[in-house]
């Protein structure tokens, strides 16, 4: 794990954070400048950059930030009223954080492409 890395820290403790679920292999807590009612990061544990360094042997871990999803999903009570999942890549994307991490944001509607 970098050493400079915000989420490995987050991760372990040593940054606070409004934790939603931690699993085995997957965290998952409040970002800290919500674009929406919900505004949830969801990560593995295991330091990954981005999804351009995802390989096959990664699928166990995406699958589960996936279902880690549909868990806060419920918690937060927007699974019938939806959500967006997505992941930003890179500087066009705007990318500012390089430890793999997945947005859940709803609670509104949310209109078209973006965080919300
Ligand atoms: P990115 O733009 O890389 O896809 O998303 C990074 C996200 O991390 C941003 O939405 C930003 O608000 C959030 N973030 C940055 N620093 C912190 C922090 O220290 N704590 C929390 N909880 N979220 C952070
Ligand atoms: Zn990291």
């Amino acid at each position: 794990m970098p050493d400079d890395c915000l989420f490995c820290a987050i991760v372990a403790g040593e940054i606070p954070s409004t934790v939603v679920l931690d699993h085995e292999t997957v965290f998952a807590f409040r970002d800290i400048a919500p674009a929406a009612p919900v505004h949830v990061l969801i990560v593995p544990k295991r330091h990954i950059a981005d999804v351009r360094d995802l390989t096959t042997e990664d699928g166990g871990v995406l699958i589960e930030m996936f279902q880690a999803a549909n868990e806060i999903a419920a918690s937060e009570g927007i699974t019938e009223s939806g959500y967006r999942l997505l992941f930003n890549v890179g500087p066009d994307a705007g990318q500012t954080v390089f430890h793999l991490h997945m947005h859940l944001v709803g609670g509104k509607p949310l209109g078209g492409v973006g965080p919300g």
